[in-house]
């Protein structure tokens, strides 16, 4: 189950040899001390080299006969590590970082051009230029070990051996709705309509549905306003607080999250009118961040649904999609609490779908905190994707393979395999728009919304 075991791939840090290595780490760390010899500064560079490998997914715990969840051991490792002062910086995690906690509108369209325009088709270049020349090939034939952290020159052809996704959107789907000032909350109708006719749901977009990949963000909404609801978005850009929480930043994880808890409060008092019974979200590690808001107390009697679950309820559903196939991803950090994933991406899809098993190697920002990582990661998905793709086409189809899945990260995860298994990668929902609303659906979206469909309301 742990994606960070795949021996053939020299990537042997299973839970049990975690549980072992963390074992006897503290026993060095209690005999030295216990003994004066000096704690060796040592350890804690290999009890970082645990912690960092770990994908945080949980998929430990239910098989695991003594309970022990080791994204929680990884995580609370990671917070033990940054209290004492001794994290090393990593300049990746510290640019995902700087991105994720921006809630300026100016900062975050210029890191995002500097950092997802500019830095993605860079590294789009590097990887044609080390796939032309060979550079790549040893390493993803057979990855080196990852017994702590490779050389620069190493780490550099592990960022590059797959390449980023191309055709990230430009701007935000803020920006291109224009509700990017935080002191009013948007509320998103379809002015044909009545305005007290259709449900109201409150969308908490998240940092990859919003800034990152917008056509999601976009696509959920531009369904919500397709079967008549009244989407209600926070104010302002907003991270849940999942990723700082599970990089090992407990302090600010929970800063953010009473932060959003204070706001939405004031969302409700000032909505109250609009009784919001379902909380939307479209990201698996939003929705784990979520439940712990406790929104029935901020929304009474509501629920917690994705995106994905609420249109199947809707009846939502492609009838005869011809010419493609589809396999299906589930996050490590599924969405899709309350209806079993795959059923429902079979419903909405109208046709039979296949499972891509096994982790996609992102990781929220593992495969730029720890590419070497990443690369084991990536090496064993590569091969289930391969093997899926081949079932889809063994009866000779020629048509696309497409594989979707219900999490950003993994949707940039995904989209890095096209070269290998000739598979493109999508979200459920962008491709529900596209086959409900049409090719044009976001372009049409962007402009009903802002012919009157929004409305702002002062918070
Ligand atoms: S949380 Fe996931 S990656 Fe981490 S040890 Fe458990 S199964 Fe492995």
């Amino acid at each position: 189950m742990c994606s960070t075991h795949v021996p053939r791939a020299n990537l042997l840090y299973s839970p049990r040899n975690k549980i072992l290595a963390t074992s006897l780490l503290i026993e060095a760390f209690l005999y030295e001390e216990q003994t004066r010899r000096g704690v060796s500064l040592k350890h804690f560079d290999e009890f970082g080299d645990v912690a960092d490998h770990c994908t945080v997914c949980h998929k430990c715990v239910n098989p695991c006969p003594v309970d022990i969840d080791f994204g929680d051991v990884s995580i609370a490792m990671r917070n033990l590590l940054r209290k004492g002062g001794h994290k090393k910086f990593n300049p990746g995690t510290a640019a995902s970082m700087f991105f994720l906690n921006a809630t300026d509108p100016t900062t975050i369209k210029l890191v995002k051009t500097l950092l997802i325009d500019w830095g993605y088709r860079a590294q789009r270049l590097a990887y044609r230029f080390a796939k032309t020349t060979g550079v790549v090939r040893a390493q993803a034939k057979r990855p080196p070990p990852t017994v702590g952290r490779p050389p620069l020159k190493s780490q550099v052809i592990h960022f590059v051996n797959k390449p980023m996704p191309a055709g990230v959107p430009r701007r935000t789907a803020r920006a291109l709705l224009d509700i990017e000032d935080d002191t009013v909350v948007p509320i998103i109708r379809d002015p044909a309509r009545p305005a007290d006719d259709g449900e109201a749901v409150f969308y908490f977009p998240g940092c990859g549905s919003e800034r990152l990949f917008s056509q999601v963000g976009l696509a959920t909404q531009a369904m919500l306003f397709h079967v008549g609801a009244q989407t209600v978005l926070p104010p302002g850009y907003l991270c849940c607080g999942y990723p700082q929480t599970s990089a090992g930043n407990h302090d600010e994880g929970l800063r953010i999250t009473t932060a959003n808890r204070v706001l939405f409060h004031r969302v409700a008092n000032t909505l109250n009118y609009l009784d919001i019974r379902t909380v939307i979200v479209s990201c698996g590690t939003c929705m784990d961040q979520l439940l712990k808001y406790e929104f029935d107390r901020i929304f009474p009697g509501c629920r917690l649904l994705d995106i994905h679950e609420y249109l199947m309820e809707k009846g939502v559903r492609l009838d005869g999609v011809e010419g493609t196939r589809y396999l299906y991803h589930d996050p490590c950090h599924t969405p899709m609490k309350t209806y079993a994933p795959l059923a429902v991406v079979r419903d909405l899809v109208g046709k039979d779908v296949a499972l891509a098993d096994r982790c996609c190697g992102e990781s929220g920002t593992l495969a730029v905190s720890r590419p070497d990582v990443s690369t084991q990661v990536r090496f064993r998905k590569e091969e289930e994707m391969r093997r899926g793709a081949a079932a889809l086409r063994g009866d000779g189809f020629a048509g696309d393979v497409k594989v979707l899945t219900s999490c950003p990260s993994c949707l940039q995860g995904l989209s890095r395999f096209a070269d290998d298994a000739g598979t493109q990668a999508d979200y459920i929902v962008v491709e529900i728009a596209k086959r409900v609303l049409g090719e044009r659906w976001m372009a049409d979206y962007v402009a009903k919304a802002t012919a009157g469909g929004i409305e702002r309301v002062l918070v």
